[in-house]
């Protein structure tokens, strides 16, 4: 276990030992060393405390993918505040909503989120609105606010393991997102994990592929940044286009890649990936989904040499079981990998719906307790009752909500949902949350949404629409609304007008109907 107990202090450690190395770089734009994001850091900090921002509060942030954005997580860390990441791409309603809920005392965007942000959130809360177009954004906005309004500069506080460090907000299954309250502790007991499991170097070159709003980053900054290592960050539109990405890939010489299967199906389909020379790569993780594993072989035909890791955890607990994907693992026999074995010190179980432990081979829902558990859902009570369960000694344990099956030799195999959550390109989507969005239109009377698999995409996503009387919706439309409503993940592939929808014969939406196509 490390001595080491904030966040901020993993990066104060390593600016001291590696102060040259290349902290953070942006493919064909800027790097920082690390004594530079330590010294930036200070100054945000010193700025945010100016502002008004104290420890245990949170600082949220609406920026893209940006040295400025890593600058502004260590910046809050250091003033003891929890960060809040949002979704730059999101519509800025869902923003506000997730801003104000927890009630952060900053925001830091940029001046092209601006104006939409402040009229979302309907107040005059402090903000710090970078020029991302400027070549040193960060600097230059602390250097002219210096001028006009000088913050003395402050220590950092020594926040303990107890201290919220960052909320991550999950798709809400009753229609509104909700915040996973995570603590030092609980990033530390994982990132520890990391480093005794991987053993990540110095000269290792991490990708920074997830946003920072969802928990795979949580991997990428801080393993990458505890070890000295340079963290790649690889913004929201490369990610996406797997002829460039491979191509920034192998230029960057990247060493350690996390994505989800996703990302890495389309770069082993659409990447052209044997053009290029990956001599770098050693490890790569897969998590958030389940990895299909045609799609894992047309990988790893091609990715021969790194060792792949199958990583499963909800944001609630982050990665709590592993998997190796070793080159003896007998994939012929599997439909898709395991999850594995838990991660220690964790503890987990598998019970039945009376929470009883099943036995080896039966299915059962996986339970998790000890230092990656969250300390809980920001301000919802009730969802906090329900997410624990309670054992006989009195030790609470995390319901993941996803079926399981242990096997002796491999660990737990992940069978499905016990809800109606479904995963979409990695991302966490409540089917609810969607019905709840299109239920918010004044003309929409009923709403269902339902989730069919589909081999390519993982799962296509159907909405089905009736309309109140006297007005008429286009699918068109509906697209549009939801396009203002929702994340682009969480836009409905498909949407069908009816007149009403089916019912059952206790009077419960059809949803098995609506699935057979309505
Ligand atoms: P999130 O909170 O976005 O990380 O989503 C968590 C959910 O994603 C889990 O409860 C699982 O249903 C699913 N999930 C995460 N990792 C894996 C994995 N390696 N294999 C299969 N499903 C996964």
């Amino acid at each position: 276990m490390s001595t080491v107990r904030s966040l901020a202090s993993l990066l104060e450690r390593s600016a001291r030992e590696f102060p040259e190395n290349i902290a953070v770089t942006v493919p064909g734009g800027r790097s920082v060393t690390y004594s530079e994001l330590c010294e930036l850091s200070d100054r945000v900090r010193d700025r945010l405390v100016h502002m008004g921002v104290r420890r245990g509060d949170r600082v949220g942030l609406r920026l893209h993918k940006s040295i400025e954005a890593v600058a502004t997580i260590f910046g809050a860390l250091k003033a003891g505040a929890a960060y809040v990441p949002v979704d730059a791409e999101s519509p800025a309603a869902r923003a506000a909503y997730i801003l104000n809920d927890c009630d952060v005392k900053v925001v830091v965007t940029e001046r092209e989120l601006e104006s939409e942000l402040v009229q979302a959130l309907g107040d005059t809360r402090p903000m710090l609105v970078l020029d991302a177009t400027a070549s040193r954004p960060m600097e230059e906005l602390l250097e002219q606010l210096q001028r006009s309004e000088p913050a003395a500069p402050v220590e950092s506080i020594a926040t303990g393991a107890d201290d919220i460090a960052y909320i991550l907000y999950t798709s809400g299954s009753t229609g509104n997102p909700k915040g996973v309250v995570l603590s030092h502790g609980n990033a530390l007991s994982f990132i520890d994990w990391c480093s005794e499991t991987f053993a990540p170097r110095a000269d290792d070159r991490f990708s920074s592929h997830a946003p920072f709003h969802f928990d795979l980053s949580i991997l990428d900054i801080y393993v990458s940044l505890k070890h000295g290592a340079t963290l790649v960050l690889i913004g929201e539109a490369l990610g996406k286009e797997p002829l460039k990405l491979a191509a920034a890939i192998a230029a960057e010489r990247i060493s350690v890649w996390y994505s989800t299967p996703s990302i890495l199906s389309l770069l082993a389909n659409y990447g052209k990936l044997a053009k290029h020379d990956f001599a770098a790569l050693r490890m790569v993780f897969f998590a958030g989904e389940v990895f299909p594993i045609p799609q894992y072989r047309a990988l790893q035909a091609i990715w021969t040499r790194p060792r792949y890791f199958n990583l499963y955890g909800p944001t609630e607990t982050n990665v709590c079981t592993w998997y190796e994907v070793t080159s003896d693992a007998p994939l012929d026999r599997m439909s898709t990998f395991p999850i594995g074995k838990i991660c220690p010190p964790n503890l987990g179980r598998v019970v039945n719906e009376q929470g009883e432990i099943v036995s080896i081979g039966e299915p059962g829902e996986l339970l998790v307790a000890g230092p990656n558990v969250m300390r809980g859902y920001w301000n919802l009570p009730d969802h906090n009752e329900r997410a624990f369960f309670k054992d006989e000694a009195g030790a609470l344990w995390y319901r993941t909500g996803d079926i399981v099956c242990e096997e002796p030799e491999v660990g737990y195999r992940y069978v499905g949902r016990r809800d109606r959550m479904v995963k979409r390109r990695g991302y966490r989507v409540e089917l609810g949350e969607i019905e709840a969005a299109l239920l918010r239109h004044p003309d929409v009377r009923e709403g269902a949404v339902v989730a069919i698999p589909n081999p390519e995409e993982g799962v296509r996503i159907l909405a089905f629409v009736a309309c109140q009387d006297g007005t008429t919706l286009t699918r068109i439309a509906l697209k549009a609304y939801s396009a203002q409503a929702l994340p682009p993940y969480m836009i409905p592939d498909i949407f069908a007008v009816v007149p009403a929808l089916p019912r059952t014969s206790t009077d419960k939406i059809d949803y098995q109907r609506l699935k057979s196509g309505g």
